[in-house]
């Protein structure tokens, strides 16, 4: 069997219209079909990640062989990328959790109520998140980085940490690369982890919208 691309992968995770809640139930695409959540009749369904998302998972995809995104995949017995390729990898991984953290916290920044000005001063502080998620998480949801990474992982049944310690340790080995010009800072371990994390990192995202993001009932 064809395995999913990383695109399908993501737009199988729908949006209530209603309630807001996320999940993978394909039969919400069925016109009136009902949210187990809030009990509303379907209009279609509403992919909940945006293409550009599908896009640079896709693109670690081409440089790297992916079993089925869905599969959690250990490191398997692939060769070491080479190390054009794990520079591209490690870029694209980083980037991929800003644009996860960004599509969260749009919408608390939308919502908070705060003036415009503030609202884009958050906003610019989303783009260097590493920098200021301790600091901005707890302004926009109530909750600490680290309260929300282990509820999200209670909820998911899926400890998130690991991920969350490996996409730091990633981003600093990117920042190395791009203001250091250090290429021996992505080591083929780096690499393939970053790959390892990708469904991780993708699903904690998910889980903290629902938590943080989604309305109450
Ligand atoms: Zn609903």
């Amino acid at each position: 069997m064809i395995r999913e691309t990383w695109t399908d992968f993501l737009h199988g995770y729908y949006i209530c219209q209603s309630c807001e809640i996320v999940d993978r139930d394909k039969d919400r695409t069925l016109v009136g079909h009902t949210c187990t959540r809030c009990g509303t009749p379907s209009s279609g369904g509403y992919t909940f990640f945006d293409l550009t998302v599908g896009i640079i998972a896709d693109l670690i995809a081409e440089l790297y062989p992916l079993p089925n995104p869905d599969s959690l995949p250990s490191i398997g017995p692939f060769s070491d990328p080479p190390v054009s390729h794990r520079l591209a990898i490690l870029i694209f991984f980083c980037t991929l959790g800003e644009m996860l953290l960004q599509h969260l916290l749009e919408p608390c920044v939308f919502r908070s109520g705060l003036s415009p000005k503030i609202q884009k001063s958050l906003l610019q502080d989303i783009l260097h998140p590493l920098d200021h998620i301790e600091q901005l998480f707890p302004i926009l949801t109530g909750a600490t980085w680290q309260q929300a990474v282990i509820a999200a992982s209670k909820r998911a049944k899926s400890d998130f940490r690991p991920t969350v310690v490996f996409y730091n340790k990633a981003s600093k080995g990117r920042n190395q690369l791009l203001h250091l010009g250090n290429k021996m800072a992505v080591s083929p371990k780096l690499a393939k982890q970053c790959f390892t994390h990708m469904a991780p990192l993708i699903k904690l995202f998910v889980e903290l919208y629902n938590i943080y993001i989604v309305k109450p009932l």
